[in-house]
């Protein structure tokens, strides 16, 4: 192989529009914040990575302003003259330059293996314990904060196929009013699918007990994050209290984060996300400490557009099982894209894509449209 070390790291911030805002309990998404990283190697080829954010900094400590900033002045400098196929050993060094700082550090280590797998002209997964699945359940979420138009997009999406599992974004407002919303939706479509809700860390103790006992009797699946992701003892409660499962996004960031979750039952299932774990090698860590402790697992989103839902799609696709399925839609959100590759859904499933690298062929007319 020709020249294969790393010349130059580059990021751009791109706000990208999507097709109906989307109302989630802390921020309505309009167009959504995301960073793009492309790592160039002395023959001209690229690794590209991207991370996503929700709202700001309203989800997490993570925005894009600071991941560019960071990657940018600590982190691209160590990967100069580095082959990416030491992608392992390049973030462990990484690791000891930079704490937390997890979306940057992934944005990098997804940009690093998708280098590394184009030099080598082979899928990206091959690199990380190859792929398990060709196709994974895939999860819509409605949130347009209006009960009707939830129900007619939900009948669509049935009628095309496209999802029979729906997520509810039900932490915005009253909680009494939210889960009436919900058993609405279930008695219109709950026959031909299956609910769950997110609640974004909304809920007290005291109102999140009440209103599950509600939510369980209308035969809601699961409950994500009703409860600050900081209060790990009221979360074991509540899964102590109720048969349905409580599933740990917010709170399940680090390794060490999920840990702790899993040591204490904070929860019976976690959200997998590559940006909020630190990328790749971190997620399949988590996915084995959550499946040794008999956890159930979810293949989460951060709303990627098609570069890092691909990859979130290629990283999922070599993890054994997935209880409650995924949510990788992010493209289906866009109004536009910044890659030639579309996502593909054939019977409610999501297609793992193939091509050299994590499939992604970068349009640079869109990057620059849309970048900052
Ligand atoms: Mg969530």
């Amino acid at each position: 192989m020709d020249n294969v070390y790393i010349d130059e790291v580059e990021t751009f911030i791109v706000d990208l529009p999507v097709k109906r805002p989307h109302q989630l309990a802390m921020t309505t998404i309009t167009t959504q914040a995301i960073v793009i990283a492309i790592i160039k190697d002395k023959s001209g080829r690229t690794g590209v990575g991207e991370v996503a954010t929700i709202g700001g900094a309203s989800y997490g400590d993570s925005t894009v302003e600071a991941i560019k900033a960071n990657v940018d002045k600590y982190i691209a400098p160590h990967l100069i003259d580095q082959s990416p196929i030491r992608f392992s050993k390049i973030m462990a060094m990484v690791g000891k330059h930079v704490r937390g700082n997890l979306f940057a550090k992934a944005v990098i280590e997804m940009a690093l293996i998708d280098l590394a797998a184009k030099q080598r002209e082979i899928p990206a997964y091959q690199l990380f314990g190859g792929k398990i699945h060709d196709s994974l359940p895939l999860a819509w979420t409605l949130a347009s904060g209006d009960t009707a138009k939830d129900i007619e997009e939900a009948e669509e999406m049935l009628h095309k196929k496209r999802h029979n599992i729906f997520k509810l974004k039900i932490g915005h407002g009253d909680p009494g009013a939210n889960v009436r919303h919900v058993g609405e939706i279930v008695k219109a479509v709950g026959g031909q699918s299956r609910i769950t809700v997110d609640i974004n860390q909304a809920w007290d103790e005291y109102i999140a007990a009440r209103q599950i006992r509600a939510l369980e009797e209308m035969g809601v699946s699961m409950i994500e994050q009703p409860l600050p992701a900081w209060n790990y003892e009221g979360m074991k409660r509540l899964t102590e209290k109720f048969d349905i499962s409580i599933l740990a996004d917010e709170s399940t960031t680090s390794l060490h984060d999920t840990y702790r979750i899993i040591k204490e039952r904070a929860g019976d299932a976690v959200a997998l996300k590559p940006a909020k774990h630190g990328g790749v090698l971190e997620t399949k860590k988590i996915a084995g400490i959550a499946e040794g402790a008999g956890f159930g697992i979810y293949g989460g989103t951060m709303i990627e557009s098609t570069v890092g839902n691909a990859i979130a799609a290629s990283v999922y696709s070599t993890i054994s099982e997935f209880k409650f399925g995924t949510e990788i839609f992010g493209p289906l959100l866009y109004r536009d894209r910044l890659t030639l590759e579309e996502i593909k859904v054939e019977n409610f499933e999501i297609q793992i894509p193939d091509d050299i690298g994590f499939g992604n062929t970068l349009d640079y007319d869109k990057l620059h449209h849309y970048k900052r």
